[in-house]
């Protein structure tokens, strides 16, 4: 927002602070995101999805789950695509599983993956409320093993329109190596918490929780891979905990 210069506050001071908190954030405080939440993103939350967020909401592992704003996001760059064929590795509750099959066609496919069928189980009964418990096919164990199967197999090469990848970070470079032989060229992946709480962007020395530091080194050379892999065009997109959009362009 623009502002006018007060006495002895030059143009070019002015600038240069807005310089400084564009860096900071892209968002000036947590009232902003509030706001977004309230304004453009609950009240067109389907009845389902608000159902599966206030379920979640009481897991004691609920910090986990996809934000509502980035459940939005999902939507619409799957819609844009006109995705058919998806695959979602990390479920968790289903959250973003469930505004995947909400987004495709009738006739749509998941391949959805987690080695924990538990919090799934939680959230099953609100996606077969919502009817689209018949685009998913659930396959509780590690992905990986998945994807290696699904690679021996030229017909599954190029194959996939959209892959969302929110499991454990320590993997997503070999997620990579196997996903970019099974999306299709012009297709879509999005590796989700690429900002990783924005400890990405510190010293390695600054305190943060454990688990923030055991995977951060992971994340930062995720993020180093794909903005050096030639087969595709990246967009790193800071809604949530970040998510890296990934175009394979061959
Ligand atoms: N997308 C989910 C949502 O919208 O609620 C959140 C996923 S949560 C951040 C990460 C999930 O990845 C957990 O449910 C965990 O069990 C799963 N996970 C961890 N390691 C995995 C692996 N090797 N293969 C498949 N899933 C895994
Ligand atoms: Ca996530």
């Amino acid at each position: 927002m623009a502002s006018v210069a007060t006495a002895g506050e030059t143009e070019e001071n002015q600038e240069r602070q807005h310089q400084k908190s564009g860096h900071k954030s892209l968002l000036q405080s947590d009232a902003l995101y509030q706001y977004i939440l309230e304004t453009s993103v609950y009240p067109r939350e389907p009845e389902t999805m608000k159902e599966l967020r206030e379920i979640t909401a009481k897991h004691p592992w609920n910090i986990m789950t996809t934000s509502a704003d980035e459940g939005q996001f999902l939507g619409m760059i799957l819609k844009l695509i006109n995705a058919k064929k998806t695959m979602e590795i990390g479920v968790f509750t289903g959250y973003s599983l469930l505004a995947t099959a909400l987004a495709l066609p009738d006739d749509g496919k998941i391949l959805a993956m987690d080695i924990n069928c538990e919090n799934y189980d939680l959230g099953l009964p609100v996606i077969k409320k919502a009817g689209v418990a018949h685009k998913i096919d659930f396959r509780e164990g590690p992905a990986l093993p998945v994807l290696d199967q699904l690679v021996e197999d030229p017909k599954n090469h190029g194959s996939f329109d959209f892959v969302f990848v929110d499991a454990d970070k320590d993997n997503y470079v070999n997620y990579h190596k196997r996903l970019i032989d099974l999306v299709k060229i012009g297709g879509l992946i999005g590796y989700d918490n690429t900002l990783w709480n924005g400890s990405v962007a510190v010293s390695a020395d600054t305190p943060m929780r454990k688990y923030v530091r055991y995977y951060r080194d992971f994340v930062l050379e995720l993020n180093k891979t794909l903005a050096d892999d030639p087969r595709i065009e990246i967009c790193q997109i800071p809604v949530g905990d970040g998510i890296t959009l990934c175009r394979r362009i061959k």
